[in-house]
């Protein structure tokens, strides 16, 4: 196709090009992460035309390419609250001896503990997942426009680009599983943007992959960290340090060092975030030598390629889910995950004061075994709009509310949810804030999720 530009104007450079366009599809999904992979497999499965677009090489966002191998623990002490897809990826990595050495059922089925595993065991799960469902995956793409009308909050299309150029995707329905409501973000949607909408950025950090660790002699984090400090050993003192997490006989992830002030939707600010990471990596290859028992042979293998974002956009949804609700331990007629995660809200500056603080939430505000709340449908549902559904980290939720349900299985839960209701929308050719909740739980249910409200209502919850 031949590129027609416009000489540069005012500081803009206007490029007209004629794009292929591609129909026949019923759902589109920007982003292959937890969220956007299960939305797809799980829309597939009830018999939908799906294309999935994902930037990087592999699906997985942070768990893959974010190198985050490590499911937040999906038990409240004696049940699984985590079903359908993600419930499934697990069982199947244990099968496959892609979970850490020794680890049992019980921990995910029941326990309150994490489900550290391989990324690689988790790459290939989700290629025979999507490839069995009929899923068109498209790696190394990514979205890149929206041809939407926000007065109809309709969405049209999507104008992705790949190696070959740029293609013009028409599509009845669409779900944005980039983690930064991207999608969401082009077609007009309205969001909230960390450091513009709030005072402060949550932290990323970039993590690292280790080998040569000797977990068998491995010493306890916490002293070594309390003596590093106590030494001055870093350049930037981090009282916040989640340590190394075993994921096989002799390797270990880090989800070490914050990058504080980092934007992430600015691309300047990821580019020194990512250098910045990369030293930091080094610092803390000599602290874990040094200090960490069964680190004294420790190498550095690799840095992930994404950055570890923890917050970044939200999208305004039909119902933003708040601290109020995770205060009360709310249930809805309409939920459609379940969580009991802690407020997680990484402190916003190395001092032990914002540590204090982040503690004081963290611990003081945690669940009980047993309890836990409901995210309502309405959180997936950009405020006004009919056929797009973003589930991820960027539903439409208040800041502590964010920082308890970004984990990895809740996001599955939250894609699971919006592939499914996507294609019920298109099947009953109702709105997306129309749809019939009840029969969207039922089909939930069905597929193995885990929603015990006994009182389930055809309308989605609104705030009174
Ligand atoms: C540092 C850190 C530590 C964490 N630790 C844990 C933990 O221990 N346990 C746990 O359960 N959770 C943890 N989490 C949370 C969890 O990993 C993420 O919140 C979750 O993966 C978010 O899922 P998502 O699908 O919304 O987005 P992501 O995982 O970010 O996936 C988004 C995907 O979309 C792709 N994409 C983005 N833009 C486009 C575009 N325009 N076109 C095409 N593709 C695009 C990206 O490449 C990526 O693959 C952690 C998160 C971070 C950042």
């Amino acid at each position: 196709m031949a590129a027609h530009v416009s000489p540069v104007q005012q500081g803009t450079y206007r490029l007209v090009r004629d794009i292929p366009v591609e129909e026949g599809y019923d759902l589109v999904v920007a982003g292959g992460g937890p969220s956007g992979a299960a939305a797809a497999i799980c829309a597939a499965r009830e018999g939908a035309r799906v294309l999935l677009a994902e930037a990087t090489g592999c699906m997985g966002g942070m768990a893959t390419s974010g190198m985050v191998m490590s499911f937040a623990p999906m038990g409240d002490g004696s049940r699984c609250l985590a079903g359908g897809l993600i419930r499934e990826v697990v069982d199947t990595l244990y099968k496959q001896g892609f979970l850490k050495p020794g680890l049992h059922p019980d921990v995910w089925s029941k326990i309150q503990g994490w489900v550290p595993f391989n990324a690689e065991g988790l790459k290939l799960l989700y290629d025979d997942l999507a490839t069995a469902a009929g899923v068109e995956v498209r790696l190394f793409t990514q979205v890149i426009d929206a041809d939407a009308d926000p007065r109809r909050g309709q969405v049209n299309g999507v104008v992705i680009h790949d190696i070959e150029g740029y293609h013009y995707i028409r599509s009845r329905a669409f779900v944005d599983g980039t983690g930064n409501a991207e999608l969401a973000a082009l077609c007009g949607a309205p969001c909230r943007e960390a450091g513009r909408d709030t005072p402060n950025i949550m932290p990323p950090t970039l993590i690292s992959l280790f080998s040569g660790i000797d977990w068998r002699n491995f010493g306890k984090g916490s002293e070594a960290l309390k003596k590093a400090l106590a030494d001055g050993f870093f350049k930037t003192p981090d009282p916040h340090l989640s340590g190394l997490g075993q994921v096989g006989q002799s390797i270990g992830f880090a989800n070490a060092g914050h990058i504080f002030n980092l934007n992430a939707l600015r691309v300047k600010s990821m580019t020194d975030g990512m250098m910045y990471g990369r030293k930091l990596a080094q610092e803390y290859v000599a602290y874990y030598r040094k200090y960490l028992r069964g680190c004294e042979n420790l190498e550095l293998a690799c840095t992930a390629p994404l950055m570890g974002v923890r917050e970044s956009r939200r999208i305004v949804g039909e119902y933003e889910l708040d601290v109020v609700d995770f205060e009360a331990r709310r249930h809805f007629p309409d939920q459609i995950a379940l969580n009991n995660w802690p407020i997680d809200i990484h402190p916003y500056e190395p001092s032990k004061q914002a540590m204090a603080r982040f503690e004081r939430e963290f611990l003081g505000r945690r669940y009980k075994p047993g309890e836990y709340y409901g995210i309502p449908y309405g959180v997936l549902v950009p405020k006004g709009w009919k056929n797009l559904w973003v589930p991820g980290r960027c539903i439409s939720v208040d800041i502590p509310v964010q920082s308890s349900a970004r984990t990895g299985p809740v996001c599955s839960m939250l894609g699971q949810a919006a592939g499914t209701a996507a294609i019920q929308s298109i099947r009953t050719r109702r709105p997306a804030a129309e749809i019939d909740t009840e029969v969207l739980v039922a089909t939930l249910r069905k597929a193995g999720a885990y929603l015990p409200q006994q009182a389930t209502a055809k309308r989605m919850t609104h705030k009174n």
